[in-house]
């Protein structure tokens, strides 16, 4: 790999920033456990605590309504719990949308029977009027916990969350969001507005992998039972030793990415310079989710006679890493639940293509893209065409 690689799969995993891998291996040199009480135990605590602060500053909440956890997968499956009361009731159901991460499509720890899934239209957008005819559709003593993403990690299309929560609000609910792909690329008051719970990723921000939180949003619900038991930890609401580099690092990349909206901005202007040229080279281009809001690193494109698999690795050999809009979970080839749930079309369901922007693209390395676009996507459509 002695040639420069361009690393457009920023969904996936973000790049790790400076100030994250400052702070964890700093915190690699703090060998107190948080619980003592004697100094060296006391500067681990007071690690934790700052990263804390910082992650609940980025969730606009106070730092008592942070978990940490060994990311969102684990906060996703903590949050979707029965036993979280709403207003002092249990919940009975749970409502989640068609697109979700399969860490919510799993659906936690609640029964099959207890389960609906709310449909996207065709942009991947959940209507809040689908949210209320299915909250209407529960029997009348029913508690619903809501689960719907700040914006999807395969589309990047943003959901109405504000309007999402105040249905589900008047309907006695509450309303968890997954707000991994949202959160340091999008102003988390506005993406996540009127959530009870969100969802939190350290390595989709810049931190290490095997971090993430879960964290409460006013006082409308309590989390149910821990997922792990043991010690007091993260007060009694995560036991384990805490994973203090993990976490330090991001508290440090939270910090840091409060302060960045202008970087996203120009990360705005670069994404869509990319797909006016990939409608200049192939008009035929479809961008799945286009017509909305969407993350300003995202583009899912597809281009008919495009085989999604094969052009990955094209754009490998070129020195360009980007996925197929199906290659969220490790190795899995087949067809993306995401467009599946949109009504894609076959042919561009097997075409899609993720580009996902760092906050360091540069427009080089977006003209490098391009440039491997013309060599591996154009002249597969061209045979399709032909054929
Ligand atoms: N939710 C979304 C939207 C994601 O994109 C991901 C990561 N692919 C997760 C949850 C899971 O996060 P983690 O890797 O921290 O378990």
């Amino acid at each position: 790999m002695g040639r420069r690689r361009i690393y457009l799969d920023d969904n996936a995993s973000a790049p790790l920033r400076d100030c994250a891998r400052e702070a964890a291996v700093a915190a690699l040199a703090l060998y107190g456990n948080a619980s003592s009480v004697h100094a060296e135990g006391r500067a681990v605590r007071r690690a934790i605590n700052e990263a804390r602060e910082a992650v609940a500053r980025l969730a606009q909440t106070p730092a008592s309504n942070v978990v940490f956890t060994s990311g969102a997968t684990e906060a996703n499956a903590m949050a979707l719990d029965p036993a979280a009361k709403v207003g002092g009731k249990a919940v009975t159901h749970l409502l989640i949308s068609a697109i979700e991460h399969p860490s919510v499509l799993c659906g936690g720890r609640f029964a099959p029977q207890q389960r609906v899934v709310l449909p996207v239209d065709g942009q991947g957008i959940v209507a809040p009027a689908a949210v209320e005819a299915a909250l209407a559709a529960l029997p009348d003593d029913a508690v619903a916990l809501v689960s719907v993403m700040a914006a999807n990690n395969e589309t990047g299309v943003v959901q109405p969350i504000g309007e999402i929560a105040d249905i589900v609000h008047a309907a006695g609910g509450a309303l968890h969001c997954d707000a991994v792909q949202a959160a340091g690329r999008l102003d988390l008051g506005t993406a996540t507005e009127g959530a009870d719970m969100i969802s939190l990723s350290g390595h989709k921000m810049g931190a290490p992998t095997g971090v993430g939180a879960l964290v409460l949003r006013g006082d409308r619900m309590t989390f149910g039972k821990p997922l792990i038991g043991g010690g007091g930890q993260e007060r009694n609401r995560r036991a384990g030793t805490e994973n203090v580099p993990g976490i330090a690092g991001f508290g440090a990349a939270a910090r840091e990415a409060v302060l960045e909206s202008d970087v996203w901005s120009e990360i705005l202007v670069l994404r869509e310079w990319i797909e006016d040229r990939l409608r200049t080279i192939s008009p035929d281009v479809a961008f799945v989710g286009g017509a909305g809001a969407r993350l300003p690193n995202t583009i899912c494109a597809a281009l008919a006679g495009v085989q999604a698999e094969t052009a990955v690795i094209g754009f490998d050999l070129a020195g360009v890493a980007v996925s197929s809009g199906s290659a969220c979970s490790s190795g899995k080839v087949g067809p993306s639940h995401v467009l599946e749930a949109m009504g894609v079309a076959d042919d561009l369901k097997r075409a899609a293509l993720r580009i996902s922007l760092t906050r360091n693209t540069t427009r080089e390395e977006a003209e490098a893209f391009v440039a491997a676009w013309e060599k591996i996507c154009v002249p597969a459509a061209a045979r399709q065409s032909a054929a």
